[in-house]
């Protein structure tokens, strides 16, 4: 979508990433790293830096101890991380349990694996994205494996609340089964709601490996450091080996400067999050403006609607329709479902960008009423 967004000179709303700077400080460190001489292959699951800074963020943040020198591998993006976990405990045969829509990796991660995806239906009820618990209960069987769960929710801005994760962590003891859960969003979070971390829940510390990312924190998605973090010894060191495998290692100097960057003062976490919200608000307005239907984001920095009629039944003609005629670009739904009919009333956007951009959306999707049925 990105290159026909370029085709159309359209703004760009399918792929997320920020189109404002990082932090000055944290792009200071990463120059320091250089003139350091940070240049020769870091230890391959992390420089011990990072790795203590992580776990010191695990602790004070997400409130669970690790061993920074047993438990925390730090990788290429949190893309890596959630393939290396995958690679490290699921076997040909395993079932993987993904809730759809899913953000896109997670479906072919477990594939690579030798794994088959087993996919449970987040549906809107009223202003929130759902699933049934019994249908969630029915998905475990004998070969469940793991159970992917990511929250803040990429693509519809979910927040998964205490109670449904502790439902989840219940099925995973029960089925002793895996939660691999996916955290990039950990920061980014709306309306007072609270991020619950699967490792911190009774009982699920040694069974759940959590995967995160400098990306969406600091607004440095080119720079592909991530990690993963399993309690668990033979979990920790088959990610180790799995990644060594994989790329070897994260940057080493972006390595640094992320080490930096996660001491960032309590301030910056906060403002992060008002900087969004302020975001989410501007894009919903746009989208009530225009038409659309959405359950309300409460974290991460997407928005996953129906479009509204102007002659397109099919999430691609209408994607390409906005792009070219709108001048606004989103991804068809088919990206985050495995079934494309479920995926044909739906487009993402993606909204971390300048007020002003937004602001430019607000103005072509006005557009968009000369063309409504
Ligand atoms: C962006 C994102 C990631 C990680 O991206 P990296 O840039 O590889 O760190 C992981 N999961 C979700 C849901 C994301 O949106």
């Amino acid at each position: 979508m990105t290159r026909v967004n370029n085709r159309y000179n359209a703004v760009n709303l399918a792929q997320g990433f920020p189109d404002f700077d990082p932090p000055k400080e944290i792009v200071q460190s990463a120059k320091q790293a250089l003139d350091e001489g940070f240049h020769q292959y870091a230890i391959t699951w992390g420089s011990p830096s990072i790795r203590k800074a992580i776990a010191g963020k695990f602790a004070w943040f997400n409130g669970v101890e690790v061993d920074p020198e047993r438990h925390v591998t730090v990788v290429c993006g949190g893309t890596e991380a959630m393939m290396a976990a995958m690679l490290a405990v699921v076997d040909p045969g395993d079932e993987v349990i993904v809730f759809e829509p899913f953000y896109e990796n997670y479906g072919p991660d477990a594939l690579l694996a030798g794994g088959t995806p087993v996919f449970v239906p987040l549906r809107q009820h009223g202003g929130e994205m759902r699933f049934d618990f019994d249908e969630l209960r029915r998905a475990f069987s004998k070969k469940t494996k793991a159970i992917v769960v990511n929250t803040p929710h990429n693509p519809t801005g979910k927040v998964f609340s205490l109670e449904e994760m502790k439902a989840i962590a219940n099925l995973c003891i029960e089925h002793d089964v895996l939660a691999l859960t996916d955290e990039p969003y950990e920061h980014i979070i709306f309306d007072g709601e609270k991020h619950v971390t699967m490792a911190a829940l009774p009982g699920m510390a040694r069974r759940t490996v959590t995967t995160n990312s400098a990306s969406k924190t600091y607004s440095v998605t080119g720079w592909r450091v991530g990690w993963a973090i399993a309690l668990d010894d033979s979990i920790a060191t088959a990610i180790r080996r799995v990644h060594d495998f994989l790329s070897i290692g994260a940057a080493a100097p972006l390595q640094e400067a992320v080490a930096k960057a996660i001491y960032m003062p309590l301030s910056y976490y906060g403002e992060l999050a008002r900087g969004y919200q302020a975001r989410r608000d501007a894009m919903v307005s746009i989208l009530d403006d225009a038409g659309f239907e959405y359950a309300t984001p409460k974290g991460a920095y997407y928005v996953m609607c129906r479009y509204p009629a102007c002659g397109y039944d099919d999430d691609l003609a209408f994607s390409h329709f906005l792009s070219e005629e709108v001048g606004v670009t989103p991804v068809p739904g088919r990206a985050f479902y495995h079934d494309p009919e479920l995926a044909k009333p739906y487009v993402r956007f993606a909204f971390p960008k300048k007020l002003e951009t937004l602001e430019r959306v607000s103005e072509r999707m006005r557009r968009l009423h000369e063309f409504r049925k």
